[in-house]
This record gives C-alpha cells, structure tokens and sequence, in this order.
C-alpha cells in the first residue's frame, strides 16, 4: 500500500476484454491501496464495443481483489440505440448497475450524437433516475484549450480533440446544455467529471456548487487540471474545506494503460502533500505541482466516504439472471456477424462462468 488508508476510485473503465489486462489493473489497485472502485461504462462511444455494460457488470460479479461498483451507460450508435432510454436504464438498474454515466456531453461524442443530454428524449429516464436517487457521472465538455489548436500537443489533435474546427459547439454551449438539464432534473445526483474542467475558474466552480446542491465535482486529472490548482493553491484549499462534502476521488485508471499508478499518486498527493512543490508524477513529469494539505479528516471524505454518500451507502445486487438473459440477447444478435468473431466468443465465455 503505497498511501497510508484504502482509498475508493470513484472513475475507472475497462477497456480490454482481455481478463489479465483487467485483473493486471485490479491488482495493481489493490497493491496501491484502492479497495473498491466504480468501472464506468463508455457504450454510448463509437470506439468502444457494444458488451461495455455487460463489461463492467462481469467486473462487479468477479473481481476479488477490489470491489466493482458497475455504472451502466446508454447505448446510442448501436442497435440498442433505438430503445427509449427509460427503457435502457431500466434494464440496467434491473441488472444491477450502481448508477449511470454519461459521455454523451464530450464534444466528439455529442457532435456524432446529435444532441445534449437536455434533449427531450432524455426526459424519462433523468426523471426516473432523479425519483430513485440513482447516482450519475457526467463527462461535460473538455478543457478550454481544446478549442484552440496553438495551445494543444500533436497526440490530442490526433484523437479528434481539437474542436475549434467550426464542427463543434463552442465551449460554452455544452455548459448551458447541462445547466437545461440540470434545471429539469434538480434532484439528480450528479458528480461532474474531470472537476467540470474548472479547475482554472474557482469562482465559476463555486457559482455552481451553490446553485445546484446535488452536483459534486471529481478531481479525476485532466493533464493541466492539477497545475492549474498548483497556480491558485491556497484559494483551492480553502475551496475543497469548504466544499469537502462535494468533491470525489477519480483516476480515469484504465486496463489498457500501464502504470496506473502515476495518476493516483498525482491525485492523492496533490490532496494530502504540502505546499511546497514536488514534480508531476504523471502527465507532465518535466513539471512541478503544489499539494492542497488538506486536514485527515477531508482526504477521508474526498477518498471514500463522499462516494459511499453518493451512492446512497448502499449495495445494489446483481441479478445473474437478467445478466445471463442480456447476454445471450446480445449474443444472438453478433454471432452470425463475422467481424465481431472474438466479441461473440467472450460473450460465450461471460454466460459459461455466470
Ligand atoms: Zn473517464
């Protein structure tokens, strides 16, 4: 253990169908420190296959290393898409979910979407979710800099990340749509990811907190998130005391990454170590970041308990049966399809051992 308690990443995803990857990941968790973490499904991404739910739920059914919590995610470029998303979150709340996350908002998936989350397709279920205290993590834009192609490095505008091209929202829009959203839906649970990419706007990021008393923040990085804190560091201590019932721990680990642990280390230490500056751990290892010294008694909240809050302090049950029945749905519908040969032999796979 390489932090002095077990911690609780609240901002996972499995990538691979390839269970070394994944238990090489939850191993290197657990010998972190991590005891339980939240694997996140991306299904509403075209890079991403279609058994992501599916995914995360084997994860909350068969890891022993590390608790799984499963947050589903609706599908919207695939043949489920065509299934009313109240029924989507029906089935995975059924299943077994823990809560629901949405990328839909990050600009390359929202342009290849079509509409935000305020849309009035998305009405019921929000509502629903909201009734039942479901917890969700939304991915809302991306930072500031995406927008202008001098300040982002080669490998981002290779991605698709460069979104001043005219084909994209401008950044602002995607804020007004949540903010629709969120005036639909006051009492949805809501962690925004990546601190909603404000870590340099304290006063915007207080504004908000204010305004909406469900909405928490999660400090998974974006690259320049924890330099941007460094620059402000004695404002943003004050900031996370006063607002240390509203923000989470996240890493963005994922199984197709090696070293993981790079990013907790940038996370917690950035929580717990002092002032003085000490280099990146991850991201930007030429540079150097400042630490928040936040009191014990924060860390505990920000690491764990604020996630179990957010989670109701509750444990949803798997249902194998719905499981093994979405499985061998979802089996039938790719099996004849050569090009998904190896999605077909994991989902036979998946039902053998449930
Ligand atoms: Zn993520």
């Amino acid at each position: 253990m390489i932090f002095n308690k077990p911690i609780v990443d609240s901002h996972v995803h499995i990538e691979t169908r390839d269970s070394e990857r994944t238990e090489k990941m939850l191993l290197e968790m657990k010998e972190i420190g991590v005891k339980e973490i939240a694997a996140l499904s991306i299904v509403c991404s075209p890079d991403y296959g279609i058994e992501q739910n599916l995914l995360v739920l084997k994860w909350k059914r068969d890891s022993r290393d590390v608790k799984v919590r499963a947050f589903g995610c609706f599908h919207e470029v695939d043949s489920y898409a065509e299934l009313p998303y109240e029924k989507q979150a029906e089935a995975l709340l059924d299943m077994g979910c823990d809560g629901i996350k949405f990328l839909q908002m990050k600009p390359n998936y929202r342009r290849i979407i079509g509409k935000g989350v305020c849309d009035p397709s998305y009405d019921k279920a929000l509502s629903m979710l909201e009734e039942r205290g479901v917890p969700t993590v939304f991915h809302v834009a991306d930072p500031f800099e995406f927008w202008d192609i001098t300040k982002m490095s080669e490998s981002y505008i290779a991605r698709g990340w460069f979104y001043g091209d005219g084909r994209h929202m401008p950044y602002e829009d995607y804020y007004t749509e949540v903010f629709s959203m969120l005036s639909k839906h006051p009492r949805l649970k809501v962690s925004l990811a990546h601190f909603f990419f404000l870590a340099n706007d304290i006063d915007k990021a207080r504004r908000i907190l204010e305004k909406y008393p469900n909405v928490s923040y999660d400090i998974t990085p974006h690259p320049r998130m924890y330099t941007e804190f460094s620059e402000n560091i004695d404002a943003w201590r004050d900031f996370f005391i006063e607002y240390q019932d509203r923000i989470i721990y996240g890493t963005d680990s994922q199984d197709e990454r090696e070293r993981n642990i790079n990013i907790h280390k940038t996370a917690y230490y950035s929580l717990t170590k002092s002032r003085d500056e000490f280099p990146m751990p991850a991201y930007y290892k030429d540079k150097c970041i400042r630490g928040l010294e936040l009191p014990e008694s924060v860390v505990d909240k920000i690491c764990e308990h604020n996630f179990h809050a957010f989670l109701n302090n509750k444990d949803v049950p798997l249902n194998e049966e719905l499981i093994d029945r979405a499985a061998r749905h979802l089996l039938r519908k790719i099996e004849r399809d050569e090009s998904r040969a190896d999605r077909a032999a994991w989902l036979r796979e998946f039902i053998s051992k449930g």
